[in-house]
């Protein structure tokens, strides 16, 4: 018996305020379940531990206007004044092949990403207020005061888009985001596909 009937990947769209626990979450739940997590390119540096093709390709602002000129995202975007965006190809040969894959990235190109492939599964990631979100940015120590600053002024604007979502986690306790986002990937893998014949006939091929 197969143990799914899935015939193509799924493609699951994480943003969220920066600083909200994406990427934790994302890691935690790709420790259960099958599936890939999509390398963005990104003008910004490296932080301290990043390391060119695993969390990000790190790539001059000239070869990302190339990319788009050869049309090789599936969106992309400016964050904080740095580009980032979602390699086409590498995301739609996986689906195909029937691999579920998992973008963390801003609302901007969440909303281009539910244009361009409707069927993908939009989940917005809240902190449990404000106040949380900012105590966690400045805990990170990852970026410069003025890069701070930024990134809170912008948690608002991204809240405000959270409709436009299909489902949301708040982060407050990490292990309870963790299980909601894994009870909506297993939900989604459980949906009845469009086509149902390859599911029949199996039934059917016993019964010969
Ligand atoms: P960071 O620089 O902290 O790694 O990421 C900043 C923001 O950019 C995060 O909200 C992250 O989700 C978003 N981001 C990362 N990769 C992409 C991408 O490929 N496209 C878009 N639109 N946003 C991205």
């Amino acid at each position: 018996m197969a143990k799914s009937f899935k015939q193509k990947g799924k493609l699951f769209v994480i943003s969220g305020p920066s600083g909200v626990g994406k990427g934790t979450i994302l890691s935690r739940v790709l420790q259960e379940v099958e599936g890939d997590f999509s390398i963005s390119m990104t003008t910004r540096s490296p932080r301290p531990g990043e390391t060119h093709g695993k969390e990000y390709y790190f790539v001059t602002e000239e070869e990302f206007l190339l990319n788009i000129e050869r049309d090789n995202f599936l969106e992309h975007a400016v964050v904080f004044e740095h580009m980032y965006g979602t390699p086409k190809d590498e995301v739609l040969r996986r689906l195909d092949r029937g691999r579920d894959v998992y973008l963390d990235i801003d609302v901007q190109g969440g909303l281009q990403v539910k244009a361009a492939y409707p069927e993908a599964v939009m989940i917005f990631i809240l902190p449990p207020s404000l106040k949380v979100l900012r105590e966690r940015i400045i805990g990170r120590n990852a970026d410069a005061a003025d890069v701070i600053d930024k990134r809170l002024a912008g948690a608002l604007n991204e809240i405000k888009l959270v409709g436009e979502y299909e489902y949301y986690i708040i982060n407050d306790d990490l292990d309870v985001a963790v299980a909601d986002a894994l009870a909506i990937v297993r939900a989604e893998n459980c949906e009845v596909p469009e086509r149902v014949s390859p599911i029949i006939r199996q039934y059917e091929n016993e019964t010969n």
